[in-house]
C-alpha cells in the first residue's frame, strides 16, 4: 500500500483530548493488516537507508511503530519511557508541554556509545517530545542520524525544529 493509501486508514476524531484539536488516531491503521505492514516496511526502509544501528520509540506509540520496524530490520529495540516505569536507574530529560512539563526516561546501558540511532513514533506534532528524545538519546552517546513519523503536522513546525537539531526527518504522510 501506498503512503496515500495508508493515509485512508487513519481515523480523524474531533475535539480529542480537548475542544479544538483534531485527534490523528493511528488505531484504525494498525487493526489493518496490510496497512500496518505496509507504514511499517516504509519506515523500516527509510531507517535503513539512514544506517540505523538501532530503533528508539517514544512511549506508547511509538512502541508499536518503533518496535515493529526494529524487528524488520533485525536491529534492537530502546524505549524511551514515560517517568518511573524502568526498573534500574536512569538517565531522564524534562521538556515543555503548552501547559506544564513532561519528562523522558532511558535506560542508559541500552546504548553503546556512538551507536546511531533513528527514532520512530507515529506522529511529529510541536516535535517537543522527539527534540527531547534526541536530546536524550545524544546525552548518553547516542548518534541520532534520523526520526520518522507516520504523519508530520507541518502547521505545526516539528519536523523544523528537529532539523535544527542536525537530524534527518521524514513521515509517510502530512
Ligand atoms: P509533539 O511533542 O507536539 O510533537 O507531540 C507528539 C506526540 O503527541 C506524539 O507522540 C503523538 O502521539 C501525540 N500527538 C500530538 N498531537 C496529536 C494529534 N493531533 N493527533 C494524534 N496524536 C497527537
Amino acid at each position: 500500500m501506498t503512503p496515500t493509501e495508508l493515509r485512508g486508514l487513519i481515523r480523524t476524531v474531533p475535539d480529542f483530548p480537548e475542544p479544538g484539536i483534531q485527534f490523528r488516531d493511528i488505531t484504525t491503521l494498525i487493526a489493518h493488516g496490510e496497512g500496518f505492514r505496509a507504514a511499517v516496511g516504509h519506515l523500516a526502509k527509510a531507517a535503513q537507508q539512514s544506517g540505523a544501528e538501532a530503533i528508539a520509540g517514544m512511549e506508547a506509540r511509538g512502541f508499536i511503530f518503533g518496535a515493529a520496524v526494529a524487528v524488520e530490520l533485525g536491529i534492537g529495540f530502546i524505549p524511551v519511557r514515560k517517568p518511573g516505569k524502568l526498573p534500574v536507574p536512569t538517565i531522564g530529560i524534562d521538556y515543555a508541554l503548552e501547559y506544564g512539563t513532561d519528562r523522558l526516561e532511558i535506560d542508559p546501558d541500552a546504548i553503546r556509545p556512538g551507536q546511531r540511532i533513528s527514532i520512530v513514533d507515529d506522529l511529529i506534532a510541536t516535535g517537543g517530545t522527539a527534540v527531547a528524545a534526541t536530546r536524550l538519546l545524544r546525552k548518553v552517546g547516542a548518534v541520532v542520524s534520523s526520526a520518522h513519523f507516520v504523519i508530520d503536522l507541518p502547521d505545526l513546525g516539528g519536523a523544523t525544529q528537529l532539523r535544527e537539531q542536525g537530524v534527518r526527518v521524514d513521515a509517510l504522510i502530512d
